[in-house]
């Protein structure tokens, strides 16, 4: 029998060990006693291994479905490992609403560094998706939903495409968790998450992962992790899988405050739109009921009718709303990507890509959504 998500998130990666610790220990040791050279009990050097981290990262890969997850020191430093699987020159298509800091890593870094050649294609466009698929294709980079304009991709379809080339298929899944979407069930061969977001949940950590679909892709990630480095620590581990066990409640209760307040919004004066999978003014409605059939997640994008000052009065005005880079922490969060998480891309791009000045991204907590309301109303007062 397969346990449900809410079920498997409590219990996930670990049985209580001979002492009868509930919780894994921390392990803090850089290494382990060896009987006999090269004879040790499963660790030697805990960047190659650490008991605390192989708790979480198996947590991880029995949430996604997955053979192994990978654990990293943060979100970026899982994707800089698992670019590592391409060779130098490898041509790469990625959606075109990215988070600010895979587009800056595809862009400035490893374009230079590794010659990484990448399109970026309208994900919700599927023509689109599978004419920008070329047979000499290595990858396709994937975020569902993008960010922070919430765009969805037909994830059967573009996987479909890249792996009739032989190409492999990465998903950023950080804005959907697995009790949303389990992107490995679609045939993506590896998942990809922010534990710094949802999956940790609490603000209080910056972390990675990467959990895989094939035995193959498990021993030369697993080699890659050892290889370059950017392990997660023991305490950040801890941390991450005693978060793990409260995602499907905390989910459940971010969608449906999202939900609430996207509908809210919707109805406000100084609001000209609100961009949320849920409302069936989404372009992409249909796909995201088939796709998110448990929820729609916790971010709402919103664009007010107001200039840069208007929408400086009400960021200034919020009380329960922090303005703040992240999301995915039980606190609610604004961020105004223009200014902030998306600085980095050109502004003709930006602008092009539907990221204005106007636009804010909201994380919406598991606070009370009446009191998360009425701190937005009282914000819009401020706009006009
Ligand atoms: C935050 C984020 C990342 C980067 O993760 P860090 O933990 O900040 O390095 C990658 N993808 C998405 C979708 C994110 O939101």
């Amino acid at each position: 029998m397969t346990q449900h998500l809410d079920t498997l998130s409590v219990h996930a990666g670990y049985t209580p060990d001979a002492t009868g610790a509930v919780m894994p220990p921390i392990y803090t040791s850089s290494t382990y006693a060896q009987r006999a050279p090269g004879e040790h009990s499963g660790y030697e050097y805990a960047r190659s291994g650490n008991p605390t981290r192989w708790a979480f990262e198996k947590a991880l890969a029995e949430l996604e479905g997955g053979v192994a997850g990978f654990a990293f020191a943060s979100g970026l430093a899982a994707m800089s490992t698992v670019l590592e699987l391409l060779d130098a020159g490898s041509e790469v298509v990625a959606v075109d609403d990215l988070y600010g800091g895979a587009y800056r890593m595809f862009e400035r870094v490893r374009n230079r560094s590794a010659g990484l050649k990448v399109r970026y294609v309208a994900p919700e466009d599927t023509a689109a998706v599978r004419a920008a698929i070329a047979p000499s294709t290595k990858l396709l980079w994937i975020e569902i939903p993008t960010n922070p304009l919430l765009k969805l991709i037909d994830l059967r379809a573009a996987i479909d495409a890249a792996h009739a080339v032989g190409a492999m298929v990465v998903v950023d899944a950080t804005f959907a968790t697995p009790y949303l979407l389990r992107p490995l069930e679609y045939g993506a061969d590896i998942v990809l998450h922010s534990i710094t977001k949802y999956l940790n949940g609490h603000s209080d950590v910056i972390g990675g992962a990467a959990i895989v679909r094939s035995p193959e892709l498990a021993e030369r990630l697993g080699y890659l992790q050892n290889a370059i480095g950017g392990v997660l620590d023991p305490f950040s581990s801890f941390l991450a899988l005693r978060g793990l066990r409260t995602l499907p409640l905390r989910v459940q209760r971010h969608c449906s405050n999202a939900q609430a307040i996207a509908e809210w919004l919707g109805q406000q004066a100084g609001v000209a739109d609100v961009i949320y999978p849920g409302l069936p003014s989404h372009p992409q409605h249909a796909l995201a009921r088939q796709q998110f059939p448990r929820g729609f997640g916790g971010i709402v994008s919103v664009r007010l009718q107001a200039d840069e000052a208007g929408v400086r009065r009400f960021l200034a005005a919020l009380k329960l709303f922090t303005l703040a880079e992240s999301l995915g922490g039980v606190e609610s969060l604004v961020n105004l990507p223009w200014a902030m998480t998306h600085a980095s891309i050109p502004e003709e791009d930006r602008l092009r890509r539907g990221v204005g000045p106007n636009l804010l991204r909201l994380s919406v907590g598991v606070e009370h959504v009446d009191d998360l309301i009425d701190d937005l109303r009282q914000g819009l007062a401020q706009i006009g």
